[in-house]
């Protein structure tokens, strides 16, 4: 149980944007730039691979329609999707959430990205690997 729960109850008031029978998105308290909107799914679940199918699909009819309302009611024209697993990934609140961050001049979301190269060989490896999960 999260704060997002209290909130999706009902318990705890939010600036809601949207909701329907399994997603909510309200602004976030502590907006890394204007707009910023957190998409969440009703369902009780910490991280993203833990979802159930219906909680997923309803999640991917809404984000891009969330998005578009962030940006026309911003102004912005670039914006990131931010969705954090796992304490060692940021995630701070234990209940899958996405976030809807827009760029609006230098405010938004910075990312370190420290890109490496990839061999024939592992490459080789993580396909084979993925594949077998996904038929398991
Ligand atoms: P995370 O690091 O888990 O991906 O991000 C959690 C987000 O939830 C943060 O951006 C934080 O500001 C937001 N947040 C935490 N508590 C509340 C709350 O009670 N209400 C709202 N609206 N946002 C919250």
């Amino acid at each position: 149980m999260t704060i997002f729960s209290k909130i999706i109850a009902g318990d705890i008031p939010c600036h809601r944007v949207y909701e329907d029978a399994h997603v909510i998105a309200f602004l976030d308290i502590g907006p890394v730039s204007r707009g910023h909107l957190l998409v969440v799914p009703k369902e009780v679940k910490a991280q993203l691979h833990e979802l159930s199918d219906e909680s997923a699909a309803a999640i991917g009819r809404v984000l891009p329609r969330l998005a578009r309302a962030v940006l026309a009611a911003t102004g912005a024209t670039a914006y990131n999707i931010l969705q954090n697993n796992g304490a060692l990934a940021h995630q701070a609140v234990m209940h899958v959430h996405f976030h809807i961050i827009p760029r609006i001049g230098s405010a938004g979301l910075g990312v370190g990205w420290n890109s490496g190269t990839l061999s024939a060989s592992d490459a080789s490896e993580l396909v084979t690997n993925m594949q077998a999960a996904l038929h398991a």
